[in-house]
């Protein structure tokens, strides 16, 4: 079956187009600009010439629409008819507490996913559409909802609850759900894999623009860094990730900030940005730390340190860890911050081998042979993942 994967945000969309005969990514691209004007990059990979051209995009209906035509096309297509694509899997934010696993997409669904709007109010109302969008297009394909949530549904009540007065988990539902679950779903139990050991303990140290660190045995969560929402645990691009409370209220009175200015500092001007007044890009603090920058240098030092710490609590957390895995744009590719985050672990007998850690590319042991724990770099990748699931449920 081939499954179109969907990951649509306010006013934007991203696509691929995956034949799960082999996993094969056939096509992928992205929509731009949806409601503004409208920008479409479509890349088959059949050898076919990459498109790239403005398109209007009054809503993310034309959107796909504008997708289909290309996936069909002599010029750029990869299947010779829309009925070649079996099943749509969007990605979805929230799915609160209801929803602990992906599902077909219901009156059901369409309900939870509305019920969570106000926990993901950037992220639910513009996968919806997504979804909306791909049911008027293609009428009687199955559409399924994969939850980034879903992956924290299996945190005991120890680890998700907030001590706060009970009564805001019973009737707001406030609790820790975490993030980027598909990506940890996929990482942890491609390192069960790889491990083949029953009761295997990961920690998963999720390093892009958003990160997140999590612990999981056997691929089921124990425990993740984010929270209620993405702006909780290690600091991240722009996010202050985990401060004190009454930070808040300082700067508020002192600034005469409202509320929604106060999480704009927090979750837009913060983070490793925040800190060296440079860039959120790791890449960049980079160079600008090897020039001698020292706030740069001190957003480094923070990143790596606060992330070290989760990991370490996460190892007493499951009594042991057998596996700590590095994913997404800085884990994947910063050599130098993985090296410094396990720097710190020499506790746990972690130990680096210098040369596999300076390689680059794909799936990647990069502890020594004597290390107590091994230590991988694994590419993660959400949307194979999203489409496994929805080829399950589609089936
Ligand atoms: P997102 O959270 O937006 O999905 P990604 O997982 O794509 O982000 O990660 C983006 C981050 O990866 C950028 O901040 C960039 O700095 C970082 N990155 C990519 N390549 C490298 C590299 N070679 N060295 C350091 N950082 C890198």
């Amino acid at each position: 079956m081939k499954i179109l994967v969907i990951n649509a945000g306010s006013s934007s969309l991203k696509y691929q187009l995956i034949d799960m005969n082999g996993e094969k990514l056939l096509a992928k691209g992205l929509c731009e600009r949806i409601g503004l004007d409208g920008r479409l990059t479509h890349k088959p990979l059949n050898g076919k010439p990459t498109f790239e051209q403005d398109i209007p995009f009054p809503t993310h209906k034309e959107a796909i629409e504008a997708v289909m035509e290309k996936l069909v096309s002599k010029e750029y297509g990869v299947v010779e008819h829309m009925d070649e694509i079996g099943a749509v899997g969007h990605r979805v934010l929230h799915g609160g507490s209801k929803f602990t696993k992906s599902c077909l997409v219901d009156d059901a669904c369409e309900a939870a996913i509305k019920e969570c709007f106000p926990l993901g109010p950037l992220h639910n109302p513009a996968n919806l559409m997504g979804i909306k969008a791909c049911q008027a297009v293609m009428p009687g394909t199955p559409q399924v909802a994969v939850f980034d949530t879903s992956f924290g549904m299996d945190m005991a009540p120890k680890a998700y609850i907030y001590a706060l007065p009970y009564e805001y988990y019973e009737k707001d539902s406030l609790r820790r759900y975490g993030f980027h679950g598909t990506s940890h779903r996929f990482v942890s139990a491609r390192a069960c894999e790889i491990s083949g050991k029953p009761g295997t303990k990961v920690i998963n140290c999720h390093l892009g623009n958003g990160s997140s660190v999590s612990a999981s045995i056997d691929g089921k969560c124990v425990d993740t860094s984010m929270g209620l929402t993405p702006l909780a645990g290690v600091p991240m691009g722009t996010r202050s990730g985990d401060c004190d409370p009454a930070l808040l209220q300082f700067i508020m009175n002192k600034y005469g900030f409202s509320v929604d200015e106060m999480l704009n500092l927090l979750n837009k001007k913060s983070g490793v940005l925040g800190i060296s007044g440079v860039s959120s890009d790791f890449r960049d603090l980079d160079a600008a730390a090897a020039e001698g920058n020292e706030r740069a240098q001190l957003a480094l030092d923070k990143f790596a340190y606060e992330v070290a710490k989760y990991i370490g609590s996460y190892a007493a957390a499951m009594n042991g860890v057998d596996m700590i895995t590095f994913t997404a744009g800085v884990g994947e590719n910063s050599s130098s911050m993985r090296a410094r985050i396990c720097g710190y672990l020499g506790y746990l007998g972690v130990k680096l081998d210098d040369e596999a850690n300076g390689k680059r590319g794909s799936e990647l042991k990069i502890s020594a042979a004597d290390s107590k724990v091994p230590v991988y770099v694994i590419p993660t990748n959400e949307e194979l993942m999203i489409a496994r699931d929805t080829l399950a449920l589609a089936k």
